[in-house]
């Protein structure tokens, strides 16, 4: 529960989710919601009553009324539009719906407590001109209230307001927070580059091939591009091959330097999780970095895991028409911030099941994608870029003796690098009959 003097700090909500207002009839959630918010922004319980009962206090329309709200509500989430649910929500059932709502979504919901004297909210509904809520109603609703507050964070809101004055409720003000994943202004160019998994050699051929040059900043060795345009790395620098140190030097000096963005991969997930001391299976190439990192000076990987532990599961860029993500990332996910999305992002889709080679059995999910947006990934090693739909897989396994694959955007043009060698041997290699290598997570 958030704890701050709204008199001094604006109250956060991400730009797209789900607000609940919660209050008693008369706590003057309506007016609240009208002072704050545009009126297409606002669902309310009341006015859904009316327009399928011609009557705001029909009681007796309370679940045709719900069921228009939560219709229009999920309507406009997936439409990424902020979504304000002006209904008492005093009561955990109804508050269940609203989180479980924007669970479906992959948005957060953010609660806000119109927690005012119930003497003052009485003294009020009985003032108000036309309908009136009974007393006794009110009365339960204040003490439903009361029992719920402590549990509001417990039942999946993921923010917390109390306004518990007539003060606080008149300073009240918002700030929309912009998505970290909402990059739409940035309209690159861009050379997206696919898992380097450690071979460094090959790194700095394409990135030479893409025409970047190494610079002296600060004393630093920086590839930058002499036009702008900057490297998209789409994860999984690290694993399996000769050289990881030195390619998480190269990325995170072109990250500083702004003339690279990075996402991160499985791998560098559960690398960070070795670099912070945690306790992972040395599976999948891992021993290899931990060895190349045994040799590197603790303060190197203590910045090696800031950077990693920093990273953002995906990015949305160029107007919307550009999403990056390691694993891809279908429509529906695109620009939301739920640990699920961060899932998707890092591993893809998979059925739970494993394999006969012991790999967790993958769902393509571009074989189904209808987004507008062009969705670059890697993760999935193919024998040569893969188109499907509105997405590419330019994984073209470097570190097994394939190549090192850059997309040029907005261009759409493929470059890329041989690998000097197969630093790796592919599971599947050994089973040809398995058509779609998966590789390991
Ligand atoms: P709701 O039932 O929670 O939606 O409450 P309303 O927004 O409909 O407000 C109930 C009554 O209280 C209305 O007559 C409002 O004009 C009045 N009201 C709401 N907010 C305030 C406020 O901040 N100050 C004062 N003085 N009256 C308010
Ligand atoms: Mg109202």
């Amino acid at each position: 529960m958030s704890s701050a003097d709204p008199r001094q700090q604006p109250l956060r909500i991400p730009a797209l989710g789900v607000v609940a207002l919660v209050g008693v009839s008369g706590s003057g959630k309506t007016t609240f919601a009208r002072k704050h918010f545009a009126e297409t922004e606002v669902l309310s319980s009341d006015t859904c009553r009316g327009w399928v009962a011609d009557d705001q206090a029909d009681q007796s329309a309370t679940d045709d009324a719900f069921a228009v709200l939560y219709d229009v509500a999920e309507r406009r989430l997936r439409r990424a539009k902020l979504t304000v649910i002006d209904a008492t929500s005093v009561q955990p059932f109804a508050r269940k719906v609203i989180v479980a709502l924007a669970r479906s979504q992959h948005v957060h919901a953010s609660a806000v407590v119109l927690d005012l004297p119930l003497e003052l909210c009485l003294q009020r509904n009985a003032a108000r001109g036309g309908r009136k809520v009974p007393q006794e109603a009110i009365r339960q609703q204040h003490s439903d209230l009361r029992q719920s507050l402590d549990h509001l964070k417990q039942e999946g809101f993921r923010t917390v307001y109390v306004l518990d004055s007539e003060a606080a409720v008149a300073a009240a003000r918002f700030e929309r927070t912009r998505m970290a994943y909402d990059r739409t202004d940035d309209r690159g160019p861009f050379d997206i580059i696919g898992d380097v998994h450690g071979c460094a050699d090959e790194l700095k051929a394409l990135l030479g091939e893409l025409g970047y040059r190494r610079t002296d900043r600060d004393g630093a060795e920086v590839f930058a591009h002499p036009h702008g345009r900057r490297a998209l790395f789409l994860g999984d620098l690290c694993d399996r091959g000769p050289a990881t140190p030195e390619v998480y030097r190269t990325v995170v000096a072109m990250v500083r330097h702004n003339a690279a963005l990075c996402l991160p991969g499985n791998h560098d997930v559960k690398l960070l999780r070795w670099l912070q001391g945690r306790n992972v299976r040395l599976t999948h190439g891992l021993d290899r970095s931990v060895q190349q990192f045994q040799a590197e000076p603790e303060s190197f990987r203590n910045e090696i895991a800031a950077f990693i532990d920093r990273l953002i599961s995906h990015f949305v860029l160029d107007q919307g028409n550009l999403v990056v993500a390691h694993a891809g990332l279908k429509e529906s996910m695109q620009g939301r911030p739920t640990a699920g999305v961060r899932e998707f992002c890092l591993y893809g889709e998979t059925t739970g099941e494993i394999d006969e080679l012991g790999l967790p059995v993958r769902v393509n999910w571009a074989e189904h994608y209808r987004g507008r947006a062009l969705v670059v990934y890697g993760h999935t090693p193919v024998p040569s870029v893969r188109w499907r739909n509105n997405a590419v897989c330019i994984d073209t396994g470097c570190v097994f003796g394939g190549a090192l694959t850059a997309l040029r955007y907005p261009e759409r043009e493929i470059v890329a690098v041989p690998a000097a060698r197969a630093y790796f041997e592919s599971p599947k290699s050994q089973h040809p009959g398995a058509s779609e290598p998966t590789g390991p997570v």
